[in-house]
C-alpha cells in the first residue's frame, strides 16, 4: 500500500534512517518496554552473558527495528538483520547463525513469514545453541551438529498470534510496543526537525502528532512532506496554521484518518448496516489484502474507538458514525 499514513515502509524511505534514536535514553515512549529492556541489558552485560531472546510485537512503524539495534548498541554486540521472507531454506538461516560472534544480536523481522523448515533448525539454536543440519537425502541423508555462538534473538512480528505456541515460548522477554500519544508523538517530530534543521514549532508538532495515527514512522513521513508544502509557500516556520494547511491537502483528517480508512468505515456502515461484518468481506469490499486490513487499518481504528471486534465480526461504533456525519441507527436496531 502506498499511503502517507501506513505505518509501513515504503520503498526508498532509508533516509529515515539517519533520524533513528540511538539510544534507549534517546527513543521516546515505551516506557514500559524501556524500562524492562534496562534492566535484562544491565543484567546480561553484568553476567558478560548472551541476553535472553527478546519478542517485539505490534503494528508496524512503531520502532520495532530501531528498538532491536538500540539492544545491539547498547549490549557493544554486532548487529544483523534479515527477515522471515527473506529465509527461504534453512541454509540461509544456518549461514547467518554460523557467523554470528558470541553475544550478537539477530534481528528477524517478520517472524510470522518463516518458512517451516527454517523454523524447526532455529529452535535448537535458540534453545541449545546447536545447529542440526540434514545432509543428503534418502537413505543415505545424515545430520550434523555444529555448535553455534551464545546469540540474541530480537524478533518482531505485528500479530504475535501468528506464531507457533512453541516459537513465542521460546523468548524469555516478550514485548508489546503501544501506540504512542500525541505528546510522545509531538516530541519524536521536535527530535526529527532539529536533525533536519527544520523550524517547527510546538503547535505545529502537535498538529502533525494528531493525525499520526501514535506511529512514529507516519509522523516522519508527514513531517517530510509537510516540509515541502511549507518550502513551495515560502513559509519559514511550521506552526499549526501551515501543517494543518498542507496536512488537509494530503487528505489526513484532524483524527489521522486517509481515505482508505474512511472507505473501510463507510463499507461498514452503507454495505453492511455498521456490522456485524467479517474482516475477510470488508476486504474485498475496498480491494485491499485481509493482512493489510488486519494490520494496519483495524487496530488503529480500533484503538481510537472507532469499531468494534465481536466474535461475529466488525462492527462500527456511534463515533464513526459522526465521523463520516452520518446519523447512529438506533440501539435497538443494532
Ligand atoms: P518497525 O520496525 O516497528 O516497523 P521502525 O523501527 O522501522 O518501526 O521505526 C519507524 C520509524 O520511526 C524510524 O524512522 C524510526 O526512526 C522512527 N521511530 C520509531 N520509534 C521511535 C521513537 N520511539 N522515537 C523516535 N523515532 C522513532
Amino acid at each position: 500500500m502506498t499511503r502517507i499514513v501506513s505505518g509501513e515502509e515504503a520503498p526508498f524511505e532509508g533516509h529515515d534512517k539517519a533520524l533513528r534514536p540511538q539510544t534507549l535514553e534517546e527513543f521516546v515512549g515505551q516506557e514500559q518496554a524501556k524500562a524492562n529492556l534496562r534492566i535484562f541489558i544491565e543484567g546480561a552485560k553484568s553476567r558478560a552473558e548472551a541476553l535472553d531472546h527478546v519478542l517485539l510485537f505490534g503494528p508496524p512503524g512503531l520502532g520495532k527495528t530501531t528498538l532491536a539495534q538500540i539492544v545491539a548498541r547498547e549490549l557493544g554486540v554486532n548487529f544483523r538483520a534479515t527477515s522471515g521472507p527473506v529465509l527461504a531454506k534453512a541454509g540461509d538461516l544456518a549461514a547467518i547463525l554460523t557467523n554470528l560472534e558470541p553475544r550478537d544480536v539477530l534481528f528477524i523481522d517478520e517472524i510470522h513469514r518463516l518458512a517451516a523448515n527454517v523454523e524447526e533448525i532455529l529452535y535448537p539454536a535458540m534453545e541449545d545453541h546447536v545447529l542440526d543440519l540434514v545432509i543428503g537425502d534418502g537413505p543415505s541423508a545424515r545430520t550434523i551438529r555444529i555448535d553455534l555462538a551464545p546469540f540474541t534473538l530480537v524478533a518482531a512480528t505485528t500479530r504475535a498470534g501468528l506464531l507457533a505456541t512453541p516459537l513465542r515460548d521460546r523468548f524469555g522477554i516478550p514485548l508489546r510496543l503501544e501506540f504512542y500519544t500525541h505528546e510522545e508523538l509531538s516530541r519524536v517530530l521536535t527530535g526529527a526537525a532539529a536533525k533536519m534543521g527544520l523550524g517547527l514549532r510546538a503547535d505545529g508538532a502537535l498538529e502533525i502528532a494528531r493525525r499520526s495515527r501514535g506511529t512514529p514512522r507516519v509522523a516522519g513521513r508527514l513531517l517530510r512532506r509537510v516540509r515541502d508544502f511549507a518550502a513551495a509557500d515560502n513559509a519559514l516556520v511550521i506552526d499549526k496554521a501551515v501543517a494543518g494547511k498542507a496536512l488537509a491537502r494530503l487528505d489526513v483528517d484532524e483524527q489521522g484518518l486517509d481515505s482508505l480508512d474512511r472507505r473501510y468505515l463507510r463499507a461498514l456502515i452503507e454495505n453492511y448496516a455498521g456490522g456485524p461484518a467479517g474482516v475477510e468481506t470488508l476486504a474485498y469490499a475496498i480491494a485491499e489484502a485481509r493482512d493489510a486490513v488486519e494490520d494496519v487499518i483495524e487496530p488503529f481504528l480500533m484503538q481510537q474507538g472507532f469499531i468494534q471486534r465481536t466474535p461475529r465480526g466488525r462492527m462500527a461504533t456511534a463515533k464513526a458514525y459522526e465521523h463520516l456525519g452520518l446519523a447512529a441507527p438506533p440501539p435497538a436496531g443494532r
